[in-house]
């Protein structure tokens, strides 16, 4: 059949595989001596005994027959000599559609098991791409991706319905603990931690959400979610889509940039785990300038340093634990959540085979999503099914939303009775709140000993007894105080020494402290520099707050005292640790 009868879409497949190929796509394409070793790896092949249609390597051939026809020397030559073959039509499309979206959750335990090398799950992502680009791919993993796309999460939750979430959840949890400051903080800026999650917590989990806000405020994290691009799942990962895969990570990472946050926590998703921290910074070519972990890691630190407590006997009942094929094979993170368990149940009960080798849930790779090839992904559970069922346990635990969904829908399917959770639902349940709440250091400790040390703060007054008296009770606090007596040098010292707080009188000559104020307004290098006026003058408020410029932090009248100096400093930095003032 000659070129031009093959339709416009596999004519676009061929050439997008043309540039998709790479070292590590050819060696699997070329590398298979169809040993057969990888076959009982796969779960679709036992769930299907006598079905070579399910095997790695069949599959496989399914794509490399097409790479050897128009890519492969000797393909090109003597097709039937390496078996290669061409594709004309759509519906030869479908029918690969049917095997790399129907046949496999990209699980990769026939690459851990194929002596040449052969990582069938990358190829098959390739494969998925190649018929993503021609909008040949599954209805529901199109409707998924497209709300990705446009929403900036996977399950098109609008924005303002996002904060209205996490606004309830943080009623609840001031309620439970008792305590104003137990809220979840938004858009705080230089936190230590930046938690993202799967956007199905806010839809169908929010209890997860609390769970681990509960744990962040017990544990005095300076934490906080983003208002946008806080959806750490990745659809473009499923549906080998490179752009939305590299758009979604490149979403999560300047976020976090934009926020100067320390860390990257991501809650429980294997995929999302993955693609964040593993795959995504080569697909968004970036160097991040923050760490990425797994709240597992983030709870077991927790607990390591005594910042939570937990009695495992709250945790009763028997346990086993199911490796996400993420996390576990493709990632090797499978000891840590095994660690943590241990410190957080009483009976743990491992399942066989584990970690790398252990089975797919059978919803992985999107699987969930493809409602069309659900009586196969049912089918093929059976491996998992028997595997839970062998462990005697009364619950599964796992660190993957995409696993909980599809264990729960497997367990009720073959009436196994079990129950599924995650992890950060067992250290929450095991919690030990103590009488006095715990809250984060900086805010709770009573004023006398709440040290200002770290503290620059800058002085202007142009009385020499009130200037002294402010900076020796600041001095004596901790605080690295500079002193200035008029105007012109607080500008100058404020520009070279850049303080944390300055205090401003209003009344002085030379450049009174409305104009100073408003010249440190705008002046982008003193944006995170707070101002508190301090005036004998309630009359000049008005030249201050009449200005075009973000009010000051903080206002004092004179004559002042030392406790109440203290407490609005206190106030002001306190709210410097929530975020830098915006200009
Ligand atoms: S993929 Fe690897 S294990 Fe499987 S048949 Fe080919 S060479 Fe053998
Ligand atoms: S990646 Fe997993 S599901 Fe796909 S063929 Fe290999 S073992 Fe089977």
């Amino acid at each position: 059949m000659l070129a031009n009868t093959r339709s416009p879409k596999v004519r676009k497949v061929i050439e997008g595989m043309g540039k998709k190929l790479n070292r590590q796509l050819v060696g699997s394409l070329v590398a298979c001596v169809h040993c057969g070793m990888c076959t009982e790896s796969c779960h679709y092949v036992l769930a299907n005994p006598g079905d070579p249609t399910f095997a790695p390597a069949y599959k496989a051939d399914q794509i490399r027959k097409l790479f050897k026809r128009h890519y492969d020397w000797a393909g090109r030559i003597f097709p039937w000599w390496v078996k290669a073959q061409d594709i004309y039509s759509d519906e030869e499309l479908e029918k690969l559609k049917d095997i790399v979206f129907g046949k496999c959750t990209n699980c990769r335990r026939c690459s851990i098991n194929c002596p040449m090398g052969v990582d069938f799950a990358t190829l098959n992502r390739m494969a998925r791409g190649l018929l993503t680009s021609v909008g040949i791919m599954p209805e529901g993993l199109a409707v998924v991706s497209k709300d990705q796309w446009s929403s900036g999460n996977q399950m098109g939750i609008l924005k303002e319905d996002y904060l209205e979430t996490l606004e309830w959840l943080s009623d609840e949890l001031e309620h439970e603990i008792g305590d104003s400051r137990a809220r979840i903080p938004i858009d705080q800026k230089e936190a230590e931690v930046v938690y993202a999650i799967n956007p199905r917590e806010i839809k169908y989990d929010p209890r997860t959400i609390a769970d681990a806000a509960r744990i962040f405020y017990l544990a005095g994290e300076n934490w906080t979610m983003a208002s946008e691009g806080w959806d750490l799942t990745n659809f473009g990962f499923f549906s080998g889509d490179d752009d939305l895969a590299r758009t979604m990570v490149r979403r999560l990472y300047e976020k976090v940039i934009e926020l100067r946050g320390k860390k990257l926590v991501l809650s429980e998703c294997g995929h999302g785990y993955r693609a964040v921290r593993c795959e995504g910074p080569n697909w968004a070519g970036m160097d991040l300038p923050f760490e990425v972990e797994s709240s597992v890691s983030t709870m077991l630190r927790y607990l390591k340093e005594g910042r939570i407590k937990v009695d495992r006997s709250r945790n009763d009942i028997s346990i086993s634990f199911h490796d996400s094929c993420n996390n576990a094979r493709s990632c090797g993170y499978f000891e840590e959540p095994r660690e943590l368990l241990n410190l957080v149940v009483t009976d743990f009960r491992e399942m066989y085979p584990n970690r790398a080798e252990n089975y797919c849930c059978s919803g992985g790779g999107g699987a969930m999503s493809m409602s069309e090839y659900t009586s196969l992904r049912l089918k093929a559970a059976k491996v998992k099914a028997d595997q839970l069922k062998a462990t005697g346990a009364k619950m599964v635990a796992t660190t993957c939303h995409n696993c909980v969904d599809a264990l729960t829908d497997l367990i009720r399917h073959y009436k196994l009775g079990m129950k599924v959770t995650q992890l950060v639902n067992l250290v929450a349940n095991a919690l030990v709140v103590e009488e006095k709440v715990v809250v984060p250091v900086e805010i709770a400790l009573p004023l006398e000993v709440l040290p200002l040390q770290g503290y620059k703060i800058l002085v202007v007054d142009d009385e020499p007894d009130i200037l002294t008296f402010i900076a020796t009770v600041l001095e004596d606090q901790g605080a690295r105080v500079i002193k200035a007596i008029d105007g012109e040098q607080a500008l100058e010292l404020a520009a070279k020494e850049k303080p944390d707080l300055i205090t401003l009188d209003l009344s002085m000559p030379g450049k009174n402290g409305a104009f100073v104020f408003e010249e440190i307004r705008k002046d982008p290098e003193l944006s995170t520099s707070r101002v508190c006026i301090i005036t004998g003058k309630p009359e000049l408020r008005r030249l201050i707050y009449d200005r075009p410029v973000p009010p000051p932090e903080g206002y004092m009248d004179k004559p002042i005292n030392e406790e109440g100096l203290l407490v609005n400093v206190r106030k002001i930095l306190e709210v410097s640790h929530e975020g830098k003032r915006e200009n």
